[in-house]
């Protein structure tokens, strides 16, 4: 049996799923994670056959050790019979540059690159990195692929990703739109595919990954020709806690009236702005109930975000010359009848979009399915995400790990 280690390694934290993939069977064995590794009371939780173990580990000196605690925990509690079962791990990295359009085996070269771009994303490349040599180490002879956030949309044409700015900061920075959530971005497109009964080469997509953190993508015939997330994941949409897209020079008058530093205001940007920044609360289902309680700030940051998702619907549409599909995944995406429904209304006197409010009542909570009207001009779909799932896929293609039948 081929069982697939998918892996999401922070800075103090390691995430993981492993699964078991057959030719027909794609299923979750366990899942769980380490938090607080390298600090005082860290933990480790872990799901196994519906239950939620929680161990006490006195210590979790770095992820090495986390590493080491969760594959004896495998063993011990008979997850797996034998280590040899695991034929490859998947690590999702946060960046690769401009150097990987697609999944790659990790080793000396390949680890080079990532380390390379490190200033691309000094929080999340460093601590990927700290998981994939934990896991290198501890399983030698099994292969590691880098599943990166940025890879999927790497097929953007020059017009879309660079910026008007001196050409000179792209020469000596590689300072350009790169856009994230790639990993959901591509899975979700590949899905919906699948569901219109077409090839993924043969259909105009607009993918919208709203979650706590939130970026629209234009998916021509496969391959991303737009998305809304920039250089970092501050760009675009109204967010949780991110401010999305604004005037740059609010930046400098910023600084200037409060007394800040750019760095200050930067955080505030991607900390305490979005929904935090009217509402007090990031959390999409605190702001909605806020809103039903006839809160102005929470309707109108609601009202904003809605609107921005179809400025990039209208704006994909144009670009791509027409849609086949609109699809909604991630927290909100999956979740919310109402955002669905309010986006769709917005663009349905433009764009022929109907959908159907009882279909569109049943997709929540991990139901996936089609939710316009059969005489929509553009379908809508929501599909779940899953980067685990894709992660431990591309382990499969890229690392050539044979599977059973
Ligand atoms: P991330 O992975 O970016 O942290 P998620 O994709 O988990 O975020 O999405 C989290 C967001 O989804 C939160 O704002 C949460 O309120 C929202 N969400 C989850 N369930 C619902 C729901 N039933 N209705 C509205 N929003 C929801």
């Amino acid at each position: 049996m081929s069982k697939i280690m998918s892996v999401n390694a922070g800075s103090s934290s390691l995430k993981f799923q492993l699964l078991e993939m057959t030719k027909s069977k794609e299923e979750v064995i366990t899942e769980g994670q380490f938090e607080k590794i390298g600090l005082p009371d860290p933990n480790f939780k872990i799901k196994f056959n519906g239950k939620k173990e929680e161990h006490v580990v006195p210590q979790v000196k770095d992820h090495a050790d986390a590493v080491a605690i969760l594959l004896d925990a495998l063993v011990s509690m008979k997850i797996v019979k034998d280590l040899k079962e695991i034929k490859g791990v998947g690590h999702r990295v946060l960046h690769c540059g401009e150097k990987y359009n697609d999944s790659v085996i990790m080793d000396d070269t390949s680890i080079a690159v990532v380390e390379s771009v490190c200033d691309l994303g000094p929080l999340h490349n460093p601590a990927n990195l700290i998981g994939i040599r934990a896991f290198m180490k501890a399983l030698p002879g099994v292969v590691n692929v880098g599943v990166f956030d940025t890879s999927f949309h790497l097929t953007m044409p020059d017009e879309a990703y660079m910026y008007a700015v001196p050409y000179e900061w792209y020469e000596k920075y590689s300072v350009r739109k790169y856009g994230f959530h790639g990993t959901s971005h591509k899975y979700i497109s590949l899905e919906a595919a699948k569901m219109l009964g077409k090839k993924s080469e043969d259909v105009r997509l607009i993918t919208c990954h709203i979650g706590n953190g939130a970026s629209c993508a234009a998916v021509k015939y496969g391959k991303v020709v737009d998305t809304s997330m920039g250089l970092t994941p501050l760009d675009g949409l109204v967010m949780g806690t991110r401010s999305g897209t604004i005037d740059p020079a609010v930046i400098q008058f910023i600084c200037k009236h409060e007394n800040l530093t750019v760095e200050e205001v930067t955080d505030i940007l991607n900390k305490k702005s979005g929904f935090k920044g009217f509402t007090g609360n990031s959390d999409a289902r605190a702001v909605r109930e806020m809103k039903e309680q006839g809160n102005y700030r929470a309707d109108l940051i609601l009202r904003m975000q809605e609107k921005k998702i179809c400025d990039y619907i209208g704006s994909y549409y144009v670009y791509m010359g027409g849609a086949d599909a609109i699809i909604f995944t991630a927290g909100i995406g999956e979740n919310s009848c109402e955002t669905r429904e309010n986006v769709c209304n917005r663009i349905s006197e433009a764009l022929g979009v109907k959908i159907d409010n009882e279909l569109n009542a049943k997709c929540v909570r991990g139901v996936g399915g089609i939710i316009s009207t059969p005489d929509s001009k553009i379908k809508v779909l929501v599909i779940p995400t899953n980067e685990e799932l894709m992660i431990a896929r591309d382990v499969i293609r890229v690392g050539k790990v044979e599977l059973e039948d």
